[in-house]
């Protein structure tokens, strides 16, 4: 039988009349994102890509293949700068299950200069020097697992 590192831990517990369990998690995403191929290859070069409703005129980021305001599908691809300015953002000190290995982290929202909005991590040494309006860049950059994503950071 295959023992799990926390077999004794477990034994111990029980023992003490506490019923303990745990496992590791993984989870895997499966979205179709055939029609928003160019944005992944963007991040690949370093770029950064938002659509634009060729009716309406609506930005969108992450990118939309049809437009949620007005309903056409008729959208262009337009590349924006990372360039932002911090909006809001919360601190998850408890992190979830999935997020553990990382520690304290940071989410936030960042006006870029395109006038659209970002949620994502926001990385930075010292979270007492993060304040509401100050200069961010959104960048591009390769996960652990291989794949591309996109992240804050303070300069
Ligand atoms: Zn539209």
């Amino acid at each position: 039988m295959h023992m799990l590192p926390y077999t004794q831990e477990v034994i111990r517990l029980y023992k003490e009349g506490i019923f303990f369990d745990a496992r590791n998690l993984e989870l895997k995403y499966q979205m179709p994102v055939k029609r928003i191929e160019k944005f992944f290859e963007g991040l690949e070069k370093g770029k950064i890509f938002a659509t634009r409703c060729n009716n309406c005129g609506e930005l969108y980021f992450p990118p939309q293949m049809d437009c949620p305001v007005c309903r056409n599908n008729d959208m262009s691809w337009e590349e924006v700068s990372g360039n932002a300015k911090l909006e809001t953002y919360t601190i998850i000190e408890t992190t979830p299950t999935s997020f553990q290995k990382y520690g304290s982290y940071v989410i936030a929202i960042g006006l870029l200069e395109s006038g659209v909005r970002v949620l994502s991590w926001l990385r930075i040494d010292d979270f007492t020097k993060i304040k509401i309006g100050m200069n961010i860049v959104l960048k591009t950059e390769k996960n652990d697992d291989g794949g591309y994503t996109y992240i804050f950071e303070a300069p």
